[in-house]
Formats: structure tokens, C-alpha cells, sequence
């Protein structure tokens, strides 16, 4: 909205707008977990070169009987601002781990499964304990889990905080990743003391990388830094063969991207993997 004049416009009908459906979705929401209309759906994590599973990340969808399918960046930011974020983190946690307990009776090799937490779950007073709960319940082991936590969270006062909490997560084993990596407030001093296990390159240095000679340099530099220090990397994002081919050539651990599969229930991903160990040679990453 612009403001007419030098009159300040405080209230536009359009933020009165997003304001009633922020505070429609928040009704919703609290329903939603209530009601366990939140489901997790899983995106394998592929070794280009092998087509070896290297993991699986869990990622929250909400289908809403009346409004269909809410994404997740919709309502993750909501639940962030409402405080309901707790709540909902720890009921994706649970079905994660329920999930990875199901997938380990039936003798399905997911590695690990990758769980998002926001910011304000590591805030919790009792987070550590929440996991603890959750590995002990479902007897998984700690890195039977990898948690993810976006890189944004460390650019704030609760520096101290935080690295408390990751000590203790890796304390339980639990294996830790740096999300959406290279995407904001980089700073390249807590790559080297906060403790993880793994990196995940942002899908913004991904698209058109195959024709983009400078994106193709900058993600020679961060697999370079990345596995100087001793991180996995996990490349996110990429849709296309050519996209693939040319990620696998500069060298990576794992891409997790719709051009192996877009993220799918719990059910089909079996399936899903057996089709990309089956991929016919023109459909995999070849190198140059
Ligand atoms: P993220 O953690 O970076 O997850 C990856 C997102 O990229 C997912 O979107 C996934 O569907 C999408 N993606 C994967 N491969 C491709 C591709 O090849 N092309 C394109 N265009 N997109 C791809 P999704 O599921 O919509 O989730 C968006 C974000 O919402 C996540 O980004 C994460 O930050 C947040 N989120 C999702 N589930 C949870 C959750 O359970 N807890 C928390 N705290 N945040 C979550
Ligand atoms: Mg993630
Ligand atoms: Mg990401
Ligand atoms: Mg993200």
C-alpha cells in the first residue's frame, strides 16, 4: 500500500487482509494439531554417483478439510508467531520417529530421517527432553535423526543458547544439519564452532546451475569450504537431469530435489527409492 501524499497509511485493506487470514489460519492451526490433521511427508536424499539412499526429510503438510492443502510456508511462519510452532514441532517429531521406527521393523535402510526445527523449539526449556522421550519411546538411536535448523538462527543474541542446546542434542547422537545454507545472514564464523554433521547448499545457487557459469564457481566454493571443515553435503533443489549431472561433477554427498522425487507419504517412498536405483543410465547423472 502507498501512502497518498505525505499522509502515513498505518492500515491498508490488504494488511487488514493478510492480518484476518493470519489470524484465520492461527484458529485453524490450533485445531489442526489437535486434531492430528497434520501429516509429515518424506523427500528421499540421493547419492548421485550410486543412487544410494543417504537419508529422508520429513516435511510437514496440512490438508484442511474445507480449505485443501495449507503449505508449510504458510503456516510453519504462523505457528512460528503464535507460539504453536511448540506444539506442532513436537507432534512432527513424533511422526517422524514413529515413521523411523516403522521403517526399521520393515527393514528399510532410510539412514536417517531429517526432522526441521524452528528456531523457538531450541528455545523450549524442555526440547532436550522432548527428543529424549521421542528416541527412547520409538528405541531409536540418536542418529537415527538429523535435526535441521535453518542458518538465520544464528545470527541473533542467543548465540549461547543455542550451542547449548546443539551440544546436548549431539550429546544423545542425534546428527545436526545446517539448513538452507549460503541463503542469508552468512556468517562463516559458527561453521566452524557450532557442531554439524552436515551442510544443505540452498536451492537458490540450484536453479539453471547447468547453464550458469558463475553459480557453478560459487558451488565449487562451498563444496570446497564445506568438506574442507568435514561436512556432509546435501545439495537442495535440483529439477532437471542436466541440474544433476553437473552438481554430481563438482561433487557432493547427497541431492535431495524433485528430479529424484518430490517429497511423498511414508507409504510410497520404498517404491519411490527402488525407481531411482532403477534409474536407465540416459536418466542418471553422468560425469563429463
Ligand atoms: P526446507 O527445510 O528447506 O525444505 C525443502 C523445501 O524445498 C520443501 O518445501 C521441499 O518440498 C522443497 N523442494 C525440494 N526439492 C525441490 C525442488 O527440486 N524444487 C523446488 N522448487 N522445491 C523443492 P516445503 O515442503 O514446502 O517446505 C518449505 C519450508 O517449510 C521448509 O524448507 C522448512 O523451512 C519449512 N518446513 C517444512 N516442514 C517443516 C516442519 O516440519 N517444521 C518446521 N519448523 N519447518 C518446516
Ligand atoms: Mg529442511
Ligand atoms: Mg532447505
Ligand atoms: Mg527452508
Amino acid at each position: 500500500a502507498k501512502a497518498k501524499g505525505d499522509r502515513a497509511v498505518f492500515f491498508s485493506s490488504e494488511m487488514l487482509d493478510d492480518f484476518q487470514n493470519h489470524m484465520r489460519i492461527e484458529r485453524m492451526l490450533r485445531l489442526a494439531i489437535a486434531d492430528r490433521e497434520i501429516e509429515v511427508h518424506f523427500q528421499p536424499q540421493v547419492n548421485p554417483a550410486t543412487h544410494q539412499l543417504a537419508g529422508v526429510e520429513a516435511l510437514a503438510r496440512w490438508t484442511h478439510p474445507a480449505e485443501g492443502p495449507i503449505s508449510p510456508g504458510m503456516f510453519i511462519p504462523i505457528a512460528e508467531a503464535s507460539g504453536q510452532i511448540v506444539d506442532l514441532g513436537t507432534l512432527i517429531l513424533e511422526l517422524a520417529c514413529e515413521q523411523a521406527a516403522k521403517w526399521r521393523a520393515a527393514g528399510f535402510g532410510f539412514r536417517h530421517i531429517s526432522i526441521n526445527v524452528s528456531p523457538i523449539q531450541l528455545w523450549q526449556p524442555n526440547f532436550i527432553e522432548v527428543v529424549k522421550d521421542a528416541l527412547k519411546r520409538h528405541d531409536l538411536a540418536g542418529n537415527e535423526i538429523c535435526i535441521e535448523i535453518t542458518e538465520g538462527v544464528f545470527v541473533d543474541q542467543s548465540k549461547q543458547r543455542i550451542e547449548k542446546v546443539l551440544a546436548a542434542l549431539r550429546q544423545l547422537g542425534v546428527l545436526l544439519s545446517l539448513d538452507d545454507f549460503g541463503s542469508g545472514y552468512s556468517s562463516l564464523g559458527y561453521l566452524n564452532r557450532l557442531p554439524f554433521d552436515q551442510l544443505k547448499v540452498d536451492r537458490s545457487f540450484v536453479s539453471d546451475i547447468d547453464t550458469d557459469v558463475r553459480k557453478q564457481k560459487v558451488m565449487r566454493g562451498i563444496l570446497e569450504l564445506g568438506r574442507g571443515l568435514g561436512f556432509d553435503i546435501v545439495v537442495e533443489g535440483a529439477e532437471t537431469l542436466e541440474e544433476v549431472t553437473v552438481i554430481r561433477d563438482i561433487g557432493c554427498d547427497a541431492i535431495q530435489g524433485y528430479y529424484y522425487s518430490r517429497p511423498a507419504p511414508a507409504l510410497l517412498i520404498p517404491e519411490v527409492v527402488k525407481k531411482i536405483q532403477r534409474l536407465k543410465p540416459s536418466e542418471q547423472a553422468r560425469t563429463a
